[in-house]
């Protein structure tokens, strides 16, 4: 069949085995699903009834404009509402708008290593593109600007990164913003935004009318506990949002996925709490490493990458032992971090779950059988995008 020949390029999802299956091969009476950046939380409580009352709705298309959400969120970000675009989770939003920026004669700088998606995206669209290796594990912005040529439509930042958790400060990215030219578009992915506590933290949705060419990406995924509804939104010019509705379909946000939006903005008291939760875990968590010896990057995210080359066991091999042990992280190596592995932030419970198996990893009381490599599931599988 004639399929596209930058299908050579890519590889598909590869499907992980099931948590079901992996706690019955090792005996597991207790998980910690640390690997994916999701938060171990549902949705608010009021969130839920919404969505229970919602459901007999379902046999009308949603609102295509996402009217009320749109008027909420405008209402929250003091931003218009023409600035708004809203996406079935905020990757189809970076799908979208590497369609209307990239292609063969357009090229894009990306930070790495960050989001795996931005690689592939601009590698599906054939555009050519420049991946600038991170400076201690943060954005190296100073060479991201260097790279900008005459042909870059889009330079895409990640803040805080994903996986390293670091932030980038707010004034080096405005300084980056007077530096470049005001017709590349900088897209600034804060999919992990609403963890920041750093006090020099600013309301980067006022700087759109300055800087028409800065597009920000947030999501209803991590902290509103809405992973499995889909949505994300842009706030963006309004010429990049009339873009973005030449190409998106009509109807790509579902309506559940909007009355649960709506809903989970109405309670902002529960939003700090849980980022009160999760910075206070951070901390805790990357004490206790630091105790026993094990040394963690800052992080400003719900996640943390955590150095793993003291342990009694060669690094490839820890992902592997801490699934023994029902611990889900993600692995450095397949993300270009060799040598770390990335540690969602959660509940106390899954934290020490975490930090005992570290002890005993540590400590070389974990060997693991041949079996348990050659065969053992990929825990890479059961997160491969996030
Ligand atoms: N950006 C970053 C940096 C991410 O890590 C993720 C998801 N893991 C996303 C965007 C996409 O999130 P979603 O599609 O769920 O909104």
């Amino acid at each position: 069949m004639r399929f596209n020949p930058v299908l050579d390029k890519l590889t598909p999802y590869k499907a992980g085995p099931s948590l079901a299956e992996i706690r019955e091969r090792y005996g597991l009476d207790q998980m910690a699903l640390m690997s994916a950046n999701e938060i171990p939380w549902g949705p608010f409580p009021e969130v839920v009834d919404a969505l229970k009352a919602a459901v007999e709705g379902l046999n009308r298309y949603p609102d295509a404009q996402c009217g009320a959400l749109r008027t909420l969120l405008a209402e929250r970000l003091k931003v218009p509402q023409g600035q708004l675009s809203f996406g079935n989770g905020s990757c189809e939003l970076l799908m979208l708008l590497g369609h209307a920026l990239l292609g063969p004669q357009r090229h894009a700088v990306i930070p790495h290593p960050s989001f795996v998606l931005y690689r592939s995206i601009a590698s599906s669209l054939g555009g050519p593109f420049t991946a600038v290796p991170l400076k201690d594990l943060g954005h190296d912005l100073e060479a991201m600007a260097a790279e900008v040529r005459s042909d870059t439509s889009l330079l895409i930042i990640c803040n805080p990164n994903n996986p390293t958790g670091s932030y980038v400060e707010p004034s080096r990215i405005r300084t980056l913003l007077a530096e470049v030219p005001e017709d590349m578009v900088v897209l600034l992915d804060e999919a992990y935004g609403e963890f920041v506590t750093s006090p020099d933290r600013e309301d980067t949705a006022a700087w759109i009318s300055e800087h028409p060419n800065l597009v920000i990406l947030r999501t209803f995924s991590k902290i509103y506990g809405l992973a499995g509804l889909r949505l994300g939104y842009a706030i963006a010019d309004p010429q990049v949002v009339s873009a973005l509705d030449k190409i998106r379909q009509p109807f790509n946000v579902d309506s559940l996925a909007q009355v649960a939006a709506l809903e989970s903005l109405k309670h902002p008291e529960r939003l700090v709490e849980r980022r009160d939760v999760i910075a206070t875990e951070r901390i805790r968590v990357a004490k206790r490493l630091a105790e026993m010896g094990i040394s963690s990057h800052p992080t400003q995210a719900n996640f943390l990458l955590v150095d793993v080359t003291g342990l009694d066991m060669p690094g490839p091999e820890v992902p592997q032992a801490l699934l023994t042990m029902g611990v889900l992280i993600r692995s450095g190596y397949s993300m270009d971090c060799p040598g770390w592995i990335r540690v969602t932030i959660g509940e106390a419970r899954e934290g020490d779950l975490f930090l005992e198996a570290m002890e005993r990893l540590r400590r070389g009381k974990v060997r693991l059988e041949v079996g348990d490599i050659k065969d053992a599931p990929d825990a890479d599988f059961l997160s491969p995008a996030s």
